[in-house]
């Protein structure tokens, strides 16, 4: 008889952790660099990865370890890891199977930072990017592929664009090109969407959002759904198919299995180079956020929706972007992938210039401008003139963010002050 999987509720409280008999009821928080061994074999044993087991925790540490189970539970995956950002995430993510002469495909309209992490810094170690609009016509999709492509990177509702992803379509074409599909599902969380139910094979993290959710902790995640056969495509992924002569030869996919080949090269190789990881302390955080995490993102899309419809008919508001708005165009891809909502992150722009914006910003009280997004305070922010002010005017309209775009993240203030608040900002500014 197959057991029902638990609730994601149920885990959000409870997966990854299970305590003992007369042990803490909460996870507790391991605060150690280093874990002891009784004889030289053993330590020799993990060092050859011939032993599981904690040695050092750069490397890993029973916290993380607990946190990304929980993390992993909640998506559907087989091995996860936390990092000590999202961005770090992302770089882990990518260069554990992209090196030096590869190539990635990516839609355009992603977060700015990982936008430059593609277009600038993953350059500049000799990989190559390619970015498409995620909505562009199969055959232009094609033309962005390569013999030397690795991956192909997106997220599923786009920060700060807030598109949806048509996952199935992007896995589709992934596979058929013998690579896997990267997403970034850190606005739905995955108790809005999980992406692995429909076909992609990584997914990435900025921990530091919804998933720690009281603005306290950055932090990153990576979690593999254990399904991309790596040996098919052989030749494309020497790192995790062949021998790995920095651990006396081992061959990632053949000693740990397509469940474990990814993270656990993430976790031995990058992490032992280039550190990043997430402190124990930052992994206690998280998963206390994770532990109500169902019950915020459920009142905050119910309240960005109320906020959504009020600035959708306000005279002074020019456009809005939010899926869950029956009017908007993303709606349809909305209710295949993300039926219970997407999450409290929309964008809009006013009838006025830039000036008119920036007074619109300045007046508002409880909202906060901040460079953050997805956590319990309500906040806002201008990305020409913020996060993506590195970018080009060319870039800009790339990455499909108008200059007027304003992006607006519901938190879990009361809903009318919010919106009172709204209103008396546009009244001042108008
Ligand atoms: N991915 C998305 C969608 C983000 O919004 C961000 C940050 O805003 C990141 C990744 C990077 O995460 P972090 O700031 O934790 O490095």
């Amino acid at each position: 008889m197959n057991k029902k999987p638990l609730g994601l509720g149920t885990r959000c409280v409870q997966a990854g952790y299970a305590s003992g008999k007369g042990e803490p009821r909460q996870m507790p928080i391991i605060q150690s660099t280093t874990f002891k061994y009784e004889t030289s074999e053993q330590m020799g044993r993990l060092f050859d990865l011939e032993d599981a087991g904690y040695f050092y925790t750069r490397l890993q540490n029973p916290t993380n370890d607990r946190v990304a189970a929980r993390i992993a539970a909640l998506e559907g995956g087989v091995a996860a890891m936390l990092t000590s950002s999202g961005q770090a995430a992302n770089f882990f993510a990518c260069f554990n199977i992209c090196e030096a002469g590869g190539h990635i495909v990516s839609t355009a309209s992603i977060y700015g930072g990982t936008f430059n992490l593609l277009a600038v810094s993953l350059r500049k170690l000799g990989i190559d990017v390619t970015f498409v609009d995620q909505d562009a016509p199969e055959a232009e999709i094609e033309k962005a592929f390569r013999p030397e492509t690795r991956l192909v990177f997106s997220e599923t509702v786009s920060n700060p664009g807030v598109k949806v992803l048509d996952i199935e379509k992007w896995a589709k074409t992934a596979h058929a090109h013998g690579v896997p599909l990267i997403v970034d599902n850190t606005f739905p969380t995955p108790i809005h969407c999980r992406p692995f139910e429909w076909g992609a094979d990584i997914v990435v993290h900025s921990t530091t959002k919804y998933l720690d959710g009281h603005g306290s902790a950055v932090g990153g995640a990576i979690i593999d759904s254990g399904k991309f056969d790596w040996n098919a495509h052989a030749d494309k992924f020497p790192g995790l198919t062949t021998p790995d002569e920095s651990y006396h030869g081992v061959t990632y996919t053949e000693r740990f299995g397509l469940a474990g080949a990814f993270i656990t090269k993430a976790t031995a190789q990058l992490m032992r180079d280039f550190g990043s990881i997430q402190s124990p302390q930052n992994a206690f955080y998280i998963n206390l956020g994770l532990q109500t995490l169902h019950v915020r993102v459920d009142y905050i899309r119910k309240s960005a929706r109320k906020v959504a419809e009020f600035l959708a008919s306000h005279p002074m508001v020019a456009w809005i972007n939010y899926s869950d708005l029956p009017t908007d165009p993303e709606h349809a891809l909305q209710e295949k992938y993300l039926p219970d909502g997407s999450c409290g992150v929309m964008a809009f722009g006013l009838k006025g210039d830039r000036a008119m914006a920036n007074k619109f910003m300045d007046s508002l009280k409880l909202i906060t401008i901040e460079t953050h997004v997805a956590d319990c305070y309500s906040c806002i922010l201008h990305p020409a003139s913020h996060t993506h002010r590195q970018l080009t005017d060319e870039q800009l309209r790339e990455a499909g963010i108008p200059h007027d775009l304003m992006r607006l993240s519901i938190g879990l203030e009361d809903t009318e002050d919010i919106i009172d608040d709204i209103r008396q900002a546009l009244d001042n500014a108008c």
